[in-house]
């Protein structure tokens, strides 16, 4: 199967290997497609752990993340811009827009996004 995050890869060769925890993102824009693609699979676990811990929800809004993720269909992710966030940086910002269908319309995310590093690992801050 494609990814979702439509970078035309196998999941398992992109975003699967990052949510399963084979590797981690090498790029602030790898952790971000992670990131919409375990929204496409409401996987909140996934989601929780990816964000920075000064900003990571808590278990009950996780909860409500996975109801609303699984309630909507995905349609597509968009990377529009990217600063910093490359191998040798501590943060970066990716700008993106995402697509999804909620009640028979269509609807976006549009966010430009910081990502840090926490730990050595990248994260949505
Ligand atoms: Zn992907």
């Amino acid at each position: 199967m494609g990814c979702p995050c439509g970078s035309q890869k196998e999941y398992n060769n992109c975003c699967g290997a990052i949510i399963n925890g084979e590797r981690d993102a090498s790029t602030a824009e790898e952790l971000m497609r992670s990131r919409y693609t375990a929204f496409t699979l409401a996987d909140g676990n996934y989601l929780l752990k990816s964000h920075h811990s000064l900003k990571r929800p808590s278990t009950k809004e996780k909860k409500e993340i996975e109801k609303w993720a699984k309630s909507v269909s995905w349609v597509g992710l968009t990377v529009i811009s990217k600063k910093d966030g490359q191998q040798n940086d501590s943060t970066g910002y990716v700008e993106f827009r995402a697509l999804f269908m909620e009640d028979g319309k269509i609807n976006d995310i549009y966010e430009n996004s910081l990502f840090k590093r926490e730990n050595g690992k990248w994260v949505y801050f």
